[in-house]
């Protein structure tokens, strides 16, 4: 089986947020059952000889319309898995994948639909059978593909609805698209080229990242505008639940942590909050210590946490929070954290500082709005921290309240049913009641630490769908 597995971002090379783990991790797994490349930007901030990146190809021609343009290849390898990178000027020309503290890039359509027309010539190149493809970045691929390449399977996973990619409709034009697609059972979307249509109507299959999501995007509260569309191809969608990076998430090894420990000791895990709470500058370390790492986003409740923060920085806690994204929020947070003692705030992204957050702290927040997968509440189940969930998408799937018996979840946390900035705060009183009882906390910590949250199984579930499309 030769397949392509096309990412605009996989770690450590670029990240932005999940995706980049999972296409570090995913092809990690399937690349000891199939002959798998993987294949992303060649960004100009990523450093080669950091990452032991050499050049492969000079010249390849690709043409959008009439206009052709140049790329060389590059190649590199990530946990074994042999990794190409395409490099042109337009598309690699930035300081990270898809945009500045001005906006997304303007050229974001022709950046990324080089990148997909990159795909079709590197399937030509390398023999590929089946190409992978993510989110709205790769999406045309699978529209070229079906004209060009009618041989070529394709897969299209949808990581977060919310962003689909889209562009006037003269973005067709530029980029010689046929205008026979541009339809509302095409790529049309209210007067819009929609690159995620692309992607869910020319694939052979459409997967979502859990089992919850799949079946929530078919309703208009989650669907963003795409559930009809999505109710036309629900035939070939299906849900798999992703996983993390046991290797690099790992607190026996994870080189981020100034003490390693495992569920057998994780008393010695201590250390880690001590020293954590005095960088924060909390006075009382004894105190349950809460977290709260991710985008600035609605999508992750931020604005729920910003109004219940009056309510939760009462009681006694500790609360840190790592994060960028939405200027509101940054804003709001670095108010209140210059007035309260036991809020820190760091703004931007810092991967060490995640890790030792994970970590040093009891409980993780997230009360996300929607939640395609969500990686943060697995990262939290292998250090020993306890997540606060909303109960939505693949949070539902993979987090069940300590109390319930359902055997179907492995991980235990404090589920919140219908999310507001009062049941957000009466989640953490119980989480704070939780803590009192020291065994039974330290029990589902334990617990926690020995759910199978490796990407084996969701890797098999890939492994079977390629099988059966191919
Ligand atoms: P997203 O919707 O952003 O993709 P996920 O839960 O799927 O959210 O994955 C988020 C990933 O990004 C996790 O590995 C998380 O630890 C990491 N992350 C998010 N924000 C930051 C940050 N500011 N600094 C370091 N890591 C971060």
């Amino acid at each position: 089986m030769k397949i392509l597995f096309a990412s605009a971002e996989i770690y450590p090379y670029a990240k932005t947020g999940g995706l980049a783990d999972v296409a570090q991790a995913l092809p990690a797994v399937l690349n000891e059952t199939t002959d798998l490349i993987s294949v992303m930007p060649m960004y100009d901030f990523i450093d080669k000889k950091q990452h032991d990146i050499n050049p492969l190809l000079e010249t390849l021609v690709i043409e959008i319309g009439e206009e052709p343009h140049d790329i060389s290849l590059y190649e590199g390898y990530n946990r074994g898995v042999r990794t190409l990178f395409v490099y042109n000027d337009i598309l690699c020309t930035c300081t990270a994948p898809y945009g500045d503290e001005n906006g997304d890039y303007p050229r974001n359509d022709l950046r990324f639909a080089l990148f997909s027309k990159a795909l079709i010539r590197l399937a030509e190149l390398y023999s590929i059978e089946l190409l992978h493809l993510n989110d709205w970045h790769t999406a045309l691929a699978a529209l070229w593909a079906r004209e060009s390449k009618p041989d070529l399977k394709v897969v299209f996973t949808i990581h977060n609805l919310a962003y689909q990619g889209l562009f006037p409709e003269q973005t067709c034009r530029v980029l010689d698209i046929d205008p026979t697609c541009f339809t509302p059972d095409g790529i049309e979307f209210w007067g819009q080229l929609n690159c995620m249509k692309a992607g869910i109507a020319y694939s052979d299959r459409v997967t979502t990242v859990s089992p919850t999501y799949a079946r929530e995007i078919l309703d208009p509260e989650f669907g963003c505008g795409l559930e009809g569309f999505l109710q036309v191809h629900a035939h070939k969608l299906s849900g798999i639940l992703n996983g993390i990076d046991t290797v690099l998430f790992d607190p026996q090894t994870d080189p981020s942590l100034k003490q390693n420990y495992s569920a057998e000791d994780l008393s010695l895990n201590r250390s880690n909050k001590v020293l954590m709470c005095q960088q924060s500058g909390f006075k009382d370390p004894e105190r349950p210590f809460f977290i709260f790492i991710g985008r600035f986003t609605e999508q992750k409740g931020l604005d729920i946490i910003i109004e219940a923060l009056p309510k939760i920085l009462q009681m006694p806690l500790n609360l840190t929070i790592l994060g960028e994204g939405d200027k509101r929020f940054s804003l709001a947070l670095e108010f209140e954290s210059q007035h309260r003692d036991n809020l820190s705030v760091t703004l931007g992204y810092d991967e060490s500082l995640s890790h030792r957050l994970y970590s040093a702290a009891d409980f993780l927040l997230m009360p996300s709005r929607f939640e395609p997968c969500g990686l943060n509440q697995m990262i939290s189940l292998r250090y020993g921290t306890l997540p606060i969930i909303h109960d939505v998408g693949g949070l539902h799937d993979s987090i069940k309240h300590y109390t319930d018996q359902d055997a179907s979840v492995c991980g235990n946390g404090i589920v919140i049913d219908t999310l507001d900035k009062t049941s957000l705060a009466e989640a953490i009183r119980e989480a704070m009641r939780l803590y009192e009882q020291k065994d039974r906390y330290r029990e589902l910590c334990i617990a926690n630490m020995q759910c199978d949250v490796s990407f084996e199984k969701s890797a098999t579930a890939y492994l079977n769908l390629y099988k059966e499309i191919l």
